[in-house]
């Protein structure tokens, strides 16, 4: 065969890294006292940087989940078929523990610990971390009902997945989702217009649609409806007690932009039995308890996908030739990598403080509950919207390769917006927040007082604080201002972390960059003078064991 051409300066694929190799987790994991999880996170790192969980994760994509409403003699049926690469996932993801398992642990740090085995495993596919994070979400809002939970609780906690049809009775395992959006209104689901009727046996009758439901073949679904007192929240499982399907109808898949593995359906509930959570016109507390906690895990989604994007960056400039230099040495280039290490580090900072606030409010800690009300809120809003710019940037850094599926990147950069437009779209995750400052004046004297513990650290950030305890005065236009004051909430809140917790050039970066606003309007504008050797040299993977490619 006549030879054309040799391949030359192309980049080896990343794989057979630790994607827990990271720096950031084994400093939140220390500086939290969690040091004894570091092996199990690194064993969950390794997995997900083999070339069989990357071909798992490509082949969830390539094939997503079929509806099937009836069968071949016309019955409803209702059923998502997914590929087996899909259940895979959610074998490895709940085996190690990645769905309700902290809530049934006594580790101090168990929160934490599954936040940090998230992120590793984030990259690998975002899609099956739905069901995931949903299982996770649902137990704090079960517990509003003791017999409901008791009934429930020990199927989402336990370490296993069991995709039967069966009654969740039946079942050694379970999943859990939520069923809130309709077609006039998701923010505001006070608009719900599903109707709820009481029986005489205490259980209600459902009837209505739900415009977006993910994951609809979880064992228990969280759906909200109108009853007589007003919004409440039932527990509505897809199987009832007697073995028979719930009235429960799929009535089409979405086609989204990306988290293609994931189903996300319309539905419709026809005369389907809930159990009742909480009281009556209590819905919308009830759910929140669920609604935060996949908060928490948007804001550690989105900083997975930016500390993946900064690696991918970061291992094609380590390896690319351009101009007769590594690219990683070309001075600009260097500057795009630190300033996206800078955000990636800063977004995985507080996403793991986050969690480990978590784990002090749940022991009971109201002070740690009430700053983690507040931070969550901050933090939502602020790392989900940072993450599709950075995934656009992070992008750019492996050229035209990086806009070929090949590489994965356009796939991080359609999953990108979706961790923003979910569990409070940009808009009401910032209102959020003021919200919970009005209401509870103490949270944000509590926040306040938390960015108070990083004074005298730096002059940059004394500056940005106290021009922060400013915002908050003009009231008439705090809601016009919204975007603004919650996003120097949150950067103030990352920086205080950095400098307190980060690495010093980290933190030199983002105080330069971000607190003293010297920065031009995208990545890779950082300042002159800054030591960005170590901040490049914590985002370059190292060991990259294997070097064939992966074909799904
Ligand atoms: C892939 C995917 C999966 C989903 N899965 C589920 C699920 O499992 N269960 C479920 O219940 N829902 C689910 N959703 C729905 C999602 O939670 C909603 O789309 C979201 O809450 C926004 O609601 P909406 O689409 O009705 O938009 P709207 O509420 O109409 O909002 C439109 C825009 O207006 C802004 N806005 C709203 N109120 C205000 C205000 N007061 N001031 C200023 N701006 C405002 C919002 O920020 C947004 O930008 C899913 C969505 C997607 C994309």
């Amino acid at each position: 065969m006549t030879t054309t051409h040799e391949v030359t300066n192309q980049v080896p694929p990343l794989t057979g890294h630790d994607t827990a190799d990271y720096a950031v987790f084994e400093e939140s994991l220390r500086r939290e006292g969690a040091t004894s999880a570091l092996d199990d996170l690194h064993e969950v790192g390794r997995l997900a940087g083999t070339a069989h969980s990357i071909a798992l994760g490509d082949r969830a994509e390539a094939h997503p989940p079929v509806l099937h409403t009836h069968d071949r003699y016309g019955h409803r049926i209702d059923q998502v078929a997914y590929d087996p690469s899909y259940h895979e996932l959610m074998e490895i993801s709940t085996g190690f523990g990645l769905h309700g398992t902290p809530w049934a642990s006594d580790d101090p740090h168990a929160h934490l610990v599954r936040a940090a085995k998230l992120s590793a495993w984030g990259p690998v596919d975002a899609g099956h971390q739905c069901p995931i994070s949903m299982t996770y979400a649902s137990v704090p809002a079960l517990r509003v009902d003791p017999s409901l939970a008791a009934q429930y609780e020990p199927g989402l906690t336990a370490a296993g997945y069991d995709p039967s049809f069966r009654r969740p009775a039946d079942k050694q395992f379970l999943t859990a989702g939520m069923s809130m959006t309709e077609k006039q209104g998701g923010s505001d689901v006070r608009a719900n217009t599903t109707r709820a009727r009481e029986q005489a046996d205490g259980t209600y009758r459902i009837t209505g649609h739900k415009w977006f439901t993910s994951a609809p073949m979880s064992d228990l679904l969280l759906v909200l409806a109108q009853a007589p007192g007003g919004l409440t929240c039932f527990v509505v499982p897809r199987v009832l007690p007697d073995g028979t399907a719930n009235g429960i109808r799929l009535q089409r898949l979405k086609d989204k932009l990306g988290n293609h593995s994931n189903a996300s359906s319309e539905v419709e509930y026809v005369d389907a039995v809930g159990w009742r959570l909480g009281d009556e016109g209590r819905g919308v507390p009830t759910i929140i308890a669920m609604v935060n906690m996949t908060r928490l895990d948007c804001t550690i989604g989105s900083a997975s996908s930016m500390r993946a994007g900064t690696l991918q960056a970061a291992h094609h400039a380590a390896h690319r030739q351009v101009f007769g230099a590594q690219l990683i040495d070309q001075p600009l280039m260097r500057n795009v990598l630190a300033d996206l290490a800078v955000e990636a580090e800063g977004a995985t900072t507080v996403a793991l403080w986050l969690a480990a606030l978590t784990d002090r409010a749940e022991a009971g800690d109201e002070q740690a509950a009430m700053l983690r009300r507040v931070s969550l809120a901050v933090s939502k809003y602020h790392v989900c919207k940072r993450s599709p710019i950075h995934a656009a940037e992070a992008l750019e850094c492996l050229g035209g390769n990086g806009y070929v599926e090949d590489s994965r990147m356009p796939r991080l950069y359609r999953e990108a917006p979706l961790m923003s437009v979910w569990e409070g779209s940009g808009n009401v995750a910032a209102l959020d927040t003021l919200r919970a400052a009005a209401k509870q004046p103490e949270s944000l004297a509590v926040f306040m007082g938390e960015l108070d513990e990083a004074r005298g650290a730096d002059r940059r950030y004394d500056a940005f604080v106290d021009e922060l305890g400013s915002a908050f005065t003009d009231v008439e236009t705090i809601e016009h201002r919204a975007r603004r004051v919650v996003g120097d909430m949150a950067t103030a809140l990352q920086g205080s972390l950095l400098l307190r917790h980060g690495h010093p050039a980290v933190a030199d970066a983002f105080a330069a960059s971000r607190l003293g606003r010297d920065r031009g309007d995208v990545f890779g504008t950082l300042p002159t003078g800054l030591d960005l050797a170590p901040i490049i040299e914590r985002c370059t993977p190292k060991g990259t064991g294997e070097t064939q490619d992966v074909i799904a």
